[in-house]
């Protein structure tokens, strides 16, 4: 299929040939067992947790065309993809680097488990990029980082950092969620492991919660091996609206990427908006590299707005359409203080290092009508 364009393959990529009693929607296999046929392997032996279902097939197949991989998996959540694929790379005694602004949940698993199951990681920055080979630890097996980072959209030198990474032959994952396969394949620029939070855009309807990781062969049998151990498997109800959600990947982060690039230029100028961040503004630190790197912008976007914390939050449940929420890449647009929900618990010293302030609001775009976004945030910022 790698021949069809993007919303051919988001629509018939995975689908099962001939079609399963000609239905033209693979049905949800509602059967956690299936006959014993004399298979030889663990791994092979059809039962839902070992994610072998035909729901988990057909998703494998869809997830791994629309990223350019070989393969690909689901999961339970993205923080199942993330500790899942990281545990599987990354041995005992081994040390990962890690980009230093992370979504919040990566970043403290990162700090508060990762030592007590055996690994070592440090942060670097992305100025950092170009002497990682020079100060990584010998112990070093693996690089992580996102395509844009939550939530303050920088875009690091992607194309360097998988550079240094397969020169040193480290393995590099990326968290993909941000741009989803529409804007950004990580592979074709040589990343080894792309990772989702499938309860994004992937699935782009705010109803289930799960994960995916992309890459070759190999290696997605080892992570899909560790997974079957550690019980992240994806139950078949949530595969079945994950695979309905991708077939309009496209047609959905398009209009996202429209939205947000309007909402965008619109607040610019917005007396009440201190700064705009979106990687598609002139403005955005990592602007030509963003234009360079991605096929569009994304849905989401960061604003900080001239008020104390009190008054922004007294100012966004005010707002018509926008719904104060954690989450994003859903239908409906969704605003948060990251300080208050993604990075709740992480110090301060550190969120003021990455220049996370309280006064930022992270904004998903959704997919109403634009203009009634633009109305929507003009308005009510006026009466802050
Ligand atoms: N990666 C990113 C960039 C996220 O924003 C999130 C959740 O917000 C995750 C991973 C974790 O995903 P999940 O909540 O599906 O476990």
């Amino acid at each position: 299929m790698k021949e069809l364009g993007f919303d051919s393959r988001a629509v018939h990529s995975g689908e099962s040939k001939p079609l399963k009693d000609g239905a033209i929607v693979l049905p949800i296999y509602q059967s956690s067992t299936y006959e014993y046929v004399g298979e030889d392997d663990y791994d092979l032996i059809r039962y839902a947790r070992l994610s072998n279902t035909p729901n988990h097939l057909a998703l494998a197949g869809k997830i791994s065309e629309l990223e350019g991989t070989q393969d690909a998996l689901v999961t339970a959540s993205g923080m199942a993809a993330i500790t899942t694929a990281l545990l599987t790379v990354i041995p005992h005694g081994g040390h990962l680097l890690a980009q230093q602004s992370l979504y919040g949940g990566t970043l403290q698993f990162l700090k508060d488990d990762f030592e007590d199951l055996g690994r070592t990681v440090s942060f670097f920055t992305d100025d950092q990029i170009p002497d990682l080979e020079r100060i990584a630890p010998e112990t070093t097996a693996a690089v992580y980082c996102e395509t844009i980072t939550n939530p303050l959209l920088r875009v690091a030198d992607l194309r360097g950092l998988a550079r240094v990474a397969s020169k040193c032959g480290w393995v590099s994952l990326i968290d993909n969620t941000f741009a989803s396969p529409l804007n950004c394949n990580p592979v074709s620029f040589g990343f080894d492991l792309v990772l989702h939070s499938a309860t994004k855009y992937l699935n782009g309807h705010s109803d289930i919660i799960a994960g995916a990781v992309a890459g070759k062969k190999d290696v997605i049998r080892r992570i899909r091996h560790k997974l079957n151990h550690l019980g992240g498997s994806l139950d078949t109800h949530a595969c079945f609206l994950l695979q309905r959600g991708l077939k309009t990947l496209g047609l959905r982060v398009r209009q996202h990427n429209q939205s947000a690039m309007d909402l965008a230029e619109s607040l610019s100028s917005h007396p009440r908006v201190s700064r705009v961040i979106y990687p598609g503004l002139k403005s955005h630190p990592d602007h030509a590299r963003a234009s360079e790197i991605l096929n569009g912008f994304g849905g989401m976007l960061s604003i900080e707005v001239d008020g104390s914390p009190e008054q922004i939050d007294r100012c966004l449940s005010r707002l018509k359409l926008a719904v104060i929420a954690p989450s994003l890449g859903g239908v409906e647009t969704l605003v948060t203080r990251p300080v208050t929900t993604s990075h709740r618990g992480i110090d301060p010293k550190f969120l003021s290092e990455i220049g996370l302030s309280e006064k930022l609001v992270r904004i998903s775009v959704g997919l109403e009508s634009s203009q009634d976004l633009v109305n929507d945030f003009r308005n009510t910022l006026q009466e802050l």
